[in-house]
């Protein structure tokens, strides 16, 4: 990187984006901007009204280790501490996966169907219990504590420094009295207290690990590997949370899972094995990729 301290911010910018664009990152605007917008503590329209000013000579030294970072390979959230799902603010440390967009249309297909299955009808008095398996950072916990002010979220993580996350994070949307976390491997939690589910909600890591090799930087060196591999195939978890469904008290009226590439039809005959259900639907992500399977049958009022 040349030398900053005659440059305009705007100017700094662009040198930056092209720097990080030689050194191979993808995005390298919006990495750049994000980045400028943390050291100068500006929002994205408070970094445009200062685009004319010279860029501040004091955070040279700063500006320049956020570039080399980037440049390695290391996500701009981990950096920054921060990302944005659902439109509500989540912390991101290492410990967890960082939120991706397509898990908000997991949130936003949970929601739809579990208002027309709890909150329509007779069973409409009481308060649907939906429990977020795998949470890392919660962000699927607390977007749905957010949305749906009647139901009991309940969320778990196998990893305790990914529930301290979690935790900070349902405070941080206010959400802290509406989820009750807990520690534990898939749905063993529930099991061994006997909690009665409603939903079964999961985006539980599915990677192949024979993939790893061919994932980008900043997946496979940042990212945690417990959030990431899902054994051989990438379906082991699939596989024992469908059967563990039959260990708890009562099988939920839902339950929703994000897939990987390639895994809907195998993680859609997992359920069909699994239970008895009204329908089992396959719902495409923003890239037409199948990216979440929902089972779901109409509560028995029993
Ligand atoms: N449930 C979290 C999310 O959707 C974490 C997922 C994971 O670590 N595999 O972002």
């Amino acid at each position: 990187m040349s030398d900053t301290r005659r440059l305009t911010i705007r100017e700094a910018y662009a040198e930056a984006s092209s720097f990080l664009r030689q050194r191979g990152v993808r995005e390298p605007e919006a990495n750049a901007q994000r980045l400028l917008e943390h050291l100068l503590g500006e929002d994205r329209s408070g970094l445009l009204l200062r685009w004319p000013e010279p860029f501040p000579q004091e955070r040279e030294a700063d500006w320049q280790r956020l570039l080399e970072r980037k440049a390695s390979g290391e996500p701009v959230q981990y950096m920054i501490g921060e990302q944005e799902f659902y439109g509500l603010p989540f912390a991101v440390t290492p410990a967890v996966l960082i939120p991706r967009p397509e898990t908000e249309l997991l949130v936003e297909a949970v929601v739809t169907l579990g208002r027309r299955l709890w909150e329509t009808g007779a069973r409409k008095s009481e308060s649907p219990v939906v429990c977020d398996v795998g949470t890392g950072s919660g962000a699927i916990a607390v977007s749905l504590a957010v949305q749906r002010p009647e139901w009991r979220v309940l969320a778990s993580d196998i990893s305790p420094d990914a529930l301290k996350v979690a935790e900070a994070n349902a405070a941080r949307n206010g959400m802290q009295e509406r989820i009750a976390f807990m520690e534990g491997d898939l749905l063993v939690p529930y099991i061994e207290r006997g909690i009665k589910l409603d939903a079964v909600v999961s985006n539980p890591p599915y990677i192949p690990e024979e993939d790893e090799a061919g994932l980008q930087p900043e997946v496979r060196l940042y990212e945690p590997r417990t959030a990431l591999y899902g054994g051989v195939d990438g379906l082991v978890l699939y596989r024992r949370l469908t059967s563990q469904l039959a260990e708890l008290p009562a099988l939920p009226s839902l339950v929703g899972f994000e897939v990987g590439q390639g895994q809907a039809g195998e993680v859609r005959r997992l359920l069909e094995q699994a239970a008895d259900w009204d329908e089992v639907r396959v719902i495409p992500d923003l890239a037409g990729i199948e990216r979440h399977v929902i089972a779901y049958r109409k509560p028995s009022l029993a």
